[in-house]
């Protein structure tokens, strides 16, 4: 029977990155992925994903997303690719909403480079805005999106260049300690390895049914701005838009239109297999009212949209912890909806757990005990 350092089960973002970082070790490790690498069944694709540092969930993932820059930058030298554009990002709202307040308590906590600008303000230095007198922005400029898709291959394509096998098209039935390592069951085998990352997605439950995991529905939507002008990369940025509708973002204009999306959307939750993947005209509206009052030119044809999943826990924080019964199983599950920018240092974490025990980032708010 094939015999492993580590196998890594699932293919995203957070299984490519482990693959890499595992593989470029020097171990023998195996990624196992159901589909195929850049599918649209899971929570990765649709071709870009923010990344922004003056963090609004919490100041304590500021180092992280720090660490993850410093990753993709290495990523992007070492595959030779574009793969995070600085945009620079401005989250709008009212300044007592979550949003706002959030945002500007890691800023200042971090002591990053930051501006706090009235409504007028904004509409003067980004016109594309139509903003109540009330709200205001909180100018980042370290902040802009990845290019999603093609992080996910980087880090596979250099994984292999590593050494590392990749198997898809197949299934994991299971993952069980065997001895002090584990035993890997898929439609196709069986394999052992010392120890085995869990990087399923939506599908983290098949595995650990009893995890207070909560899989959702998200729809992101690619519309025609009336004029395209103001929505042109330099003069738009990422942005981010709490209003009495949710929090809406958005991307500057590209060849497949403005990409923008509600925030936890219409938060239904689904089962990854029978989810309807159809967007409706429900879907549409969810996206249109945070953007109508706002962005009033963003607001013309949608040219494309597509559903996709959030993995959500309790608190929204992530997980990234051994099993306890068997820490040579590590189960990841970033996601909450904001895991993406994180995948490259989620990889080096993973790869730490598997490879050392331990791990030098702090993954304290990620641990399993938090739901004793
Ligand atoms: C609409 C949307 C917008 C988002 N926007 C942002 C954003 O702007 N910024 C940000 O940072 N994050 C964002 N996120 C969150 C981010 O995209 C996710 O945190 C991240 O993609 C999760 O990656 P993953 O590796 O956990 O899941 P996935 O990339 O879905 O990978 C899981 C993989 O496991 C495979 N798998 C499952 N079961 C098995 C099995 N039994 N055997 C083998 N393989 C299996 C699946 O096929 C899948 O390929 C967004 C998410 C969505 C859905």
């Amino acid at each position: 029977m094939a015999q492993y350092d580590a196998i890594v089960i699932g293919a995203g973002a957070m299984g490519g990155a482990a693959l890499y970082q595992v593989g470029r070790r020097g171990a023998r490790v195996l990624g196992i992925e159901s589909l195929t690498p850049g599918h649209e069944g899971g929570s990765s694709h649709g071709a870009t994903r923010v990344i922004r540092i003056s963090y609004y969930e919490h100041p304590s993932y500021v180092p992280l997303v720090r660490a993850a820059m410093t990753l993709w930058r290495e990523l992007e030298s070492t595959a030779g690719q574009k793969l995070m554009h600085t945009t620079g990002i401005i989250e709008i709202g009212r300044p007592d909403c979550e949003l706002i307040q959030g945002t500007l308590a890691s800023a200042r906590h971090h002591h990053l480079q930051h501006q706090a600008l009235d409504a007028k303000e904004v509409m003067r230095r980004i016109p594309a805005f139509k903003l109540p007198d009330d709200f205001i922005g909180v100018w980042q400029p370290d902040g802009g999106y990845l290019e999603a898709e093609a992080g996910i291959k980087a880090h596979i394509d250099l994984a292999l260049a590593a050494g590392a096998q990749l198997h898809t098209n197949e299934i994991v039935r299971a993952v069980e300690p065997h001895g002090t390592g584990v035993r890997v069951t898929t439609d196709r085998g069986t394999y052992e390895a010392k120890t085995a990352i869990v990087a399923a997605g939506a599908w983290a439950k098949t595995f650990f049914p009893d995890l207070p995991l909560r899989v959702t529905r998200q729809v992101l939507g690619w519309f025609k701005p009336r004029d395209p002008a103001p929505f042109a990369e330099g003069r738009f940025p990422v942005f981010m838009l709490e209003s009495p509708h949710g929090i809406h973002y958005g991307f500057p204009l590209d060849d497949a239109g403005l990409k923008i999306s509600k925030h936890f959307h219409l938060n239904e939750t689904v089962d990854p297999a029978t989810c309807e993947r159809a967007v409706s005209a429900a879907d549409e509206n969810a996206i249109r009212a945070g953007i109508a009052g706002y962005l009033p030119d963003a607001n013309g044809e949608l040219l494309e949209a597509k559903t996709c999943l959030y993995t959500m826990t309790p608190d929204g924080d992530f997980i990234i912890d051994q099993i306890p019964s068997c820490p040579q199983i590590i189960l990841a599950s970033p996601c909450s909806g904001h895991g993406f920018k994180f995948a490259p240092v989620v990889g080096e974490i993973l790869a730490d757990l598997a490879m050392e025990g331990t791990t030098g980032h702090d993954i304290s708010r990620f641990r399993l005990a938090r739901f004793n």
